[in-house]
């Protein structure tokens, strides 16, 4: 008999469980669910649901206490406490709910975390990645006050300090730490709309499509694994350039609609490897940016069956998880929710994943 491999046989177990779970939700299944199918771990924790319908007030209440609860960040995310601002702050704004009257707080959070780019928290040094999650939090405030604490000199100079002193157009993430595409992208969006010194531009475009591997989607660094997160920051970067053609997007196109699975409706973020609602977001903005690019013009993803994806992956209390048997986290559930939106509607942008109306705001005010 072939033995599996690991991802072969977890990749089974979720099908399976989601398959069950499915069945129950279109009242297919009256008979007793399967032995196998109870000992199923994806199955076995799995919180059933009424139907296959969005939470929105479930989520907001989730949100909302994991967003006042900044302060118990540190203990699990020490080094990236803007995160713990951001993922719910997003969330609640793609609900509709109503996020000014957290602006006070953020904002006398965020300050401590300000040199010119921002730190993981309080007395910690400049990295790119909370100083993205901090300037989309205060964008999302749409506020002079929040945008007035953004002083774009000492944040030029903090991203000249971060350029790759090995490969022109590539980034670290903080002063001597790692290079990839994550970096690149931050620093590329954050020109664009901060209308910092174009030169930081220079050479970002040919690094990314460097990055374009076999397979079509773009890897962390050169000459590594096609990934959804990477992929989506290196396409979103060039797209925000307005450069898209600088990759393959006919190989990029192939590679993405095979990212969604069969039986699940989700996306994978890796050829072989198993459905995780967060790619909702990182494989699903794609598909948008595809349209945006002018490259397609048509939706080429199955919204329906994501959205069933989602839907799946809500705790019946508030909050979305990985997969059924996972428990809810901000994380995913702010990657949930914007992959949601993202798929039939136009509230949300794809390139910075905060509400539109908030990319308008923001670069009317920094002229
Ligand atoms: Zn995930």
């Amino acid at each position: 008999m072939k033995q599996l491999n690991r991802t072969q046989n977890e990749q089974n177990l979720v099908h399976s469980a989601i398959t069950q779970i499915r069945k129950q939700y279109q009242n297919e299944q009256t008979e007793e669910v399967p032995k196998e199918i109870m000992e199923n771990k994806y199955f076995t924790e799995y919180e059933q649901l009424n139907e296959l319908e969005l939470l929105t007030n479930k989520h907001i209440k989730y949100c909302t206490k994991k967003l006042l609860n900044i302060g118990y960040s540190i203990f699990y995310l020490d080094v990236g406490q803007p995160w713990c601002i951001y993922w719910p702050l997003n969330a609640l704004s793609i609900l509709q709910d109503d996020v000014s009257k957290y602006e006070n707080q953020i904002i006398q959070y965020l300050e401590k975390c300000k040199i010119g780019g921002f730190t993981g928290g309080p007395n910690q040094f400049e990295h790119l990645a909370p100083t993205y999650s901090s300037l989309l939090s205060l964008f999302i405030l749409s506020t002079p006050a929040a945008l007035g604490l953004i002083d774009r000199q000492a944040l030029e100079k903090f991203f000249w300090s971060v350029q790759d002193p090995t490969e022109k157009g590539s980034y670290l993430m903080h002063v001597n730490g790692e290079a990839d595409i994550r970096a690149v992208y931050i620093v590329v969006i954050m020109v664009v709309i901060l209308k910092l010194d174009p030169k930081l531009l220079d050479g970002c475009a040919e690094y990314i499509a460097s990055c374009q591997t076999y397979e079509g989607g773009i890897g962390g660094v050169r000459y590594s694994e096609a990934h959804g997160g990477y992929t989506f920051c290196g396409y979103a970067a060039l797209v925000c350039m307005k450069k898209a053609d600088y990759i393959d997007q006919e190989k990029l196109m192939n590679w993405l609609v095979n990212r969604q699975m069969e039986n699940e409706g989700g996306f994978n973020g890796r050829t072989n490897k198993v459905v995780d609602a967060c790619y909702s977001f990182w494989q699903g903005a794609i598909f948008k940016l595809l349209i945006q690019s002018g490259y397609v013009d048509e939706q080429l993803m199955n919204v329906f069956e994501l959205k069933n994806y989602i839907h799946m992956c809500q705790n019946a209390s508030g909050g979305i998880f990985d997969k059924p048997s996972k428990s809810p986290d901000a994380y995913h559930t702010c990657y949930g929710l914007s992959g949601y939106s993202l798929a039939d509607s136009n509230f949300q942008n794809p390139i910075y994943n905060i509400p539109n109306k908030c990319i308008e705001f923001v670069q009317n005010f920094f002229q």
